[in-house]
């Protein structure tokens, strides 16, 4: 296979940040300046009231932004919801789908995962889907299963397969400080490229997948040198500008 793909890190604020919290993004933009270019790209995805300032803001820099979730439909009568039509209007390029946190108090099926990242592709979006197992799982030496079963169903049918980013979560590493060790992600990321090559065909092997769980400064370079780990997805340090910064430059 050619060289490593670009690598990809991926900010996830989840349900944090106020408008008078974006300093830190400021602060972010500031020490990434569209000057001097980076090796690495770089995607926030803030909560969708801040979708439209934080593209504002992102504009002329290197630095693009995404949505945590879409709706499978482009629009209708889905109270509360936002179509990825919308999401790519507000000038944001990606959006996370299938993240383990909606998957499980939204009770969102790998099917309607495969939808929504469909409607990504219908969008223009790239979207990000998210596959990982619960702890119970791996106690029970059902991990490798579960993400490739995961993986197969939430994988939409696309044209330009490089348009689309993976990236393995374990539920337990999520947000709870312990992360998987370099051994397990990197027999999960082989299962995963795996999956993506027999689907794909060659385009399999430049696909991007990203590791989540706990990535902060201290783990992130450990974590980003594994042979198929090809970025990361960041939830708590991509809060702290100097955090994510961090973990920009360990990439
Ligand atoms: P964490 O979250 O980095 O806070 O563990 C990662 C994620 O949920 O994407």
């Amino acid at each position: 296979m050619a060289g490593k793909p670009r690598a990809l890190i991926v900010g996830n604020w989840k349900m944090g940040g106020l408008w008078s919290q974006l300093a830190e993004l400021d602060a972010l933009i500031a020490a990434l300046p569209a000057a001097a270019p980076i090796e690495t790209d770089v995607v926030v995805c803030p909560p969708a009231t801040l979708l439209n300032e934080v593209c504002n803001r992102l504009a002329g820099t290197p630095i693009a932004a995404g949505a945590q979730d879409c709706h499978p439909e482009v629009s209708g009568a889905f109270t509360g919801d936002i179509s990825a039509e919308m999401i790519a209007d507000c000038g944001a390029r990606y959006v996370i789908v299938g993240h383990s946190e909606r998957r499980a108090s939204h009770a969102e099926t790998d099917g309607l995962v495969r939808a929504k990242a469909a409607a990504a592709f219908r969008a223009g979006l790239t979207p990000i889907v998210c596959v990982g197992e619960t702890e119970a799982e791996r106690d029970h030496g059902l991990a490798q299963s579960r993400v490739e079963a995961q993986l197969k169903a939430s994988l939409p049918e696309v044209t330009d397969p490089l348009a689309l980013i993976v990236a393995y979560e374990p539920v337990w590493a999520i947000g709870t400080g312990r992360t998987a060790s370099p051994n397990d992600i990197d027999k999960m990321h082989w299962v995963i490229r795996d999956v993506l090559k027999e689907r794909f065909g060659r385009a399999g092997e430049g696909l991007r997948i990203l590791y989540g769980g706990s990535v902060k400064p201290e783990n992130a370079a450990e974590i980003l040198k594994v042979f198929n780990v090809n970025g990361a997805l960041v939830g708590g340090a991509s809060l702290k500008a100097a955090d994510f910064l961090e973990i920009i430059r360990a990439a």
